[in-house]
């Protein structure tokens, strides 16, 4: 089974790709110039901050450049582009021959080119309504080799992806859009215009089922573009014929020749291998890490500085404890919360309020020695033979179990769970 995406994102930058409208505009049709609907005589000019971005995406994905890019104009006749072409890039692209790491898996990726986005056509009671606040953003679209093998790649590719756009800036709230082409034989199918992370997964679920049932029975499968349809979650033949080579594509005269190659590309941030770095250096659990930092900026910052003087797992327990219970998100409060927590206690909701308003908090929890806790759950062990081989499957009697040593020595729970936790792994490995 061969996989390949193209991906759509939008690029944050203050104003559009060719004009000064604002690329923040949510009132329809109150972002537009003569320019970005495509009226005679207006004429485009790069934005230089969308080149930046989009190379520095480029570079992120191990694209290798050449010196200058140009643009091209994709001749369509369609409502959603007003001057009845898309500037957009074919021969020159900004990045090319790169690829994404999952594991020990390559993912290639085959181009990354710099264009703008049509308007945006909306259906309401028969009536066909264009805002054109759209027209003219700029995006990047990423093509990958048909690399992806299984439903998971396909999930963990997307995943990395977006956090790699996510630590350059890029919006990936917003949901990003994709192309899929899937074969199970020689015939390429594509799904189009698909929109999100879960609908992509779904419509290529659903393709590789009706390709496996083909085969299955012997009925050949058609090479065509299908459309995804989201509430009956299956693809639909959308007797769609033009391909690349049916478009007009000519050279833009009204923009020139860029040369790229004094750009400074941002410096990219790999949530993965950073988390797979910090787990091997702290023997933390690698996904907890990941979840910690995948998409958000804080909590790395919060790693960062913090991973030196105090121990990683308290340190991702306090962000999540601050995230669950804390209103703010600023070093002080969180360092606050990483003390008390090195000492053994865990604040609950009412705690974080207090440290999080400036009180002194008084911790009436005895603060737990983790030789008596140990001593405790040994004893437990040891008094009950079967304890490990139940735990594996009961959770019930482990929670009854760690319940009893918190209410006997006083200490909370969670680290009672976490002595035990360490304490039954290292059984493991001597059985
Ligand atoms: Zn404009």
């Amino acid at each position: 089974m061969k996989i390949g995406l193209e991906v759509h994102a939008g690029l944050p930058t203050k104003t559009k790709l060719f004009c000064r409208c604002t690329n923040h505009s949510k009132e329809p049709n109150t972002a537009i110039c003569p320019t970005c609907t495509g009226m005679p005589g207006s004429k485009p000019v790069l934005n230089n901050s969308a080149l930046k971005i989009a190379f520095s995406i480029s570079k992120a994905l191990n694209c290798s450049s050449s010196k200058t890019i140009y643009f091209e104009r994709k001749v369509y006749f369609y409502p959603d582009l007003p001057k009845s072409f898309q500037i957009t890039q074919k021969e020159c692209p900004i990045g090319s021959n790169g690829f994404i790491l999952l594991g020990d898996k390559k993912i290639r990726i085959r181009r990354v080119q710099l264009e703008e986005d049509p308007a945006k056509i909306l259906r309401e009671d028969g009536y066909t309504l264009i805002d054109y606040n759209r027209s003219g953003r700029p995006l990047v679209e990423i093509v990958t080799e048909p690399d992806i093998q299984t439903e998971e790649d396909l999930r963990m590719f997307i995943t990395e992806l977006k956090s790699i756009l996510y630590y350059l800036d890029v919006d990936v709230e917003q949901e990003i859009k994709a192309d899929l082409n899937i074969s199970l034989s020689e015939i390429r199918v594509e799904v189009k215009n698909i929109t999100g992370t879960k609908n992509i997964i779904d419509a290529a679920r659903y393709e590789i089922q009706r390709q496996e049932k083909l085969i299955n029975e012997n009925i050949p499968i058609e090479k065509e573009t299908r459309s995804y349809n989201e509430a009956k979650m299956a693809t639909i033949s959308s007797r769609e014929k033009e391909s690349d080579e049916e478009y007009g594509f000519i050279f833009d005269s009204d923009l020139t020749v860029y040369d790229i190659s004094k750009i400074k590309a941002i410096k990219p941030i790999y949530a993965s291998s950073m988390a797979k770095e910090y787990s091997q250096k702290y023997g933390v659990n690698e996904s907890q890490i990941l979840e910690a930092i995948q998409f958000n900026k804080n909590s790395l910052g919060f790693i960062e500085r913090f991973e030196k003087n105090y121990k990683l797992k308290n340190i991702l327990n306090s962000i999540s404890l601050l995230q669950r219970y804390g209103s703010k998100n600023d070093v002080e409060t969180l360092e606050k919360v990483i003390k008390i927590i090195e000492q053994g206690h865990y604040p609950d909701q009412k705690d974080i309020q207090a440290i999080e308003s400036g009180k002194e908090i008084t911790i009436n929890i005895k603060v737990a020695n983790t030789q008596e806790i140990d001593k405790e759950i040994r004893s437990m062990i040891d008094g009950n033979k079967n304890l490990l081989k139940e735990s594996a499957t009961n959770k019930k009697a482990l929670n009854f179990i760690i319940g009893n040593i918190a209410k006997k020595l006083k200490v909370n729970p969670r680290l009672v769970s976490e002595r035990l936790e360490s304490l039954l792994s290292s059984e493991h490995k001597v059985q």
